[in-house]
């Protein structure tokens, strides 16, 4: 095989159709085997649950290629058990943990040659999601449901390095206390395209959101969990049921504490603590950009800019972000279990 004729440094991200897919469908109470298709398009009734009542989960990971020519992807066994909590909490039928790696190793396999090579800062995004398909019009859980991987070759995060953001703190909520801010629904995105459309015409990079029960609590922008480096160089994590449990922020703790000998605090932070200038660093972590530098936060007008400025990541940023790329790109050894080949 021999991989597929694109320019892996000059991608975005966006969707780009590869030759294979997974789909398995949940019918009269329970999955299929499941199967790879070539084909990429969905019918489904004008009554489809997830049409009409939201009723759909997602996750995002990626496949990459190592220094020494594997392809493998980054504790997709988390993935798959966040995807079995979303699930339970929407009323849908949690796809098994042990097929849903599978599954992912298939489409990986079966797109081998979209991975793009090691060094172009490229990755295969792999995108698993499920949605109630059969008609629903009164308000309930579907009974049928598809659950779907596809995969799709997207660009490096930072082009040209990566440059510290300006973020806005929102005036739109994200998460109720007891809402569906901890799982990964759709549902949680479309209430938050009007805020960041907003922030983008404000000219902010992203929004941050505080608890809406108090709005003096940070919790997380709208994709991305939030670390901060205190004084002492320690990194202090955000507590709230209503953040999405990033794996990409989980790993980092791992990596801050076992490789680098920080301390990791996860609390409760105030926004006055943070434009009070109690942090030195902050960033934002998910699978895309792994960590994203914060450089300056306006709330309402009152800017803060962190130490390490707006020109580059502050020190122990680059290093949370240099050891676990490290670790996924086969440079650093991993911690048992993380790392899987296909
Ligand atoms: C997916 C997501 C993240 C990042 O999670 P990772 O597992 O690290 O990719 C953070 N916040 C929200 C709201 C998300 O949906």
């Amino acid at each position: 095989m021999s991989k597929k004729d694109i320019a892996w440094s000059d991608l975005g991200f966006g969707y780009i159709k590869t030759d294979k897919r997974y789909v398995s469908n949940f019918k009269d109470g329970k999955w299929d085997d499941g199967t790879l298709t070539d084909d990429d398009m969905i019918i489904m009734s004008e009554c489809a649950g997830v049409l009409q009542y939201a009723q759909t989960v997602f996750e995002g990971l990626k496949a990459y290629e190592t220094k020494d020519g594997k392809i493998v992807t980054f504790r997709p066994d988390l993935n798959a058990d966040r995807m079995i909590d979303s699930a339970k909490r929407l009323e849908m039928p949690p796809f098994p943990k042990g097929r849903f790696i599978d599954a992912v190793k298939q489409v990986v396999d079966a797109n081998r040659d979209y991975v793009p090579p090691y060094g172009s800062g490229a990755t295969l995004y792999i995108r698993p999601y499920m949605f109630g398909i059969n008609p629903v019009i009164g308000v309930k859980p579907a009974d049928d449901y598809q659950f779907r991987i596809f995969a799709t070759p997207v660009g490096p995060y930072f082009k040209g390095g990566a440059k510290p953001i300006t973020v806005k703190i929102s005036d739109f909520d994200r998460a109720a206390p007891k809402g569906t801010g901890n799982i990964k629904a759709g549902l949680n995105y479309a209430m938050s395209l009007h805020a960041i459309v907003t922030a983008h015409n404000e000219g902010f990079a992203e929004n941050i959101y505080l608890d809406s029960a108090t709005r003096t609590k940070i919790e997380e922008t709208g994709g991305a969990n939030i670390i901060f480096v205190d004084a002492d160089g320690n990194i202090v994590i955000p507590k709230s049921d209503s953040i999405l449990p990033s794996i990409t922020r989980r790993s980092l703790a791992i990596v801050a504490e076992k490789y680098l000998g920080l301390k990791v605090d996860q609390r409760e932070v105030t926004l006055s603590e943070v434009m009070s200038g109690q942090f030195k660093e902050c960033g934002l972590c998910g699978t895309a950009a792994v960590i994203s530098p914060v450089g300056r936060i306006n709330d309402h007008g009152k800017e803060f800019t962190f130490e390490a400025g707006m020109e580059s990541m502050g020190k122990v940023t680059q290093k949370l972000y240099d050891t676990l790329t490290g670790i996924q790109m086969g440079t650093i050894e991993a911690p048992e279990g993380w790392i899987y080949e296909i």
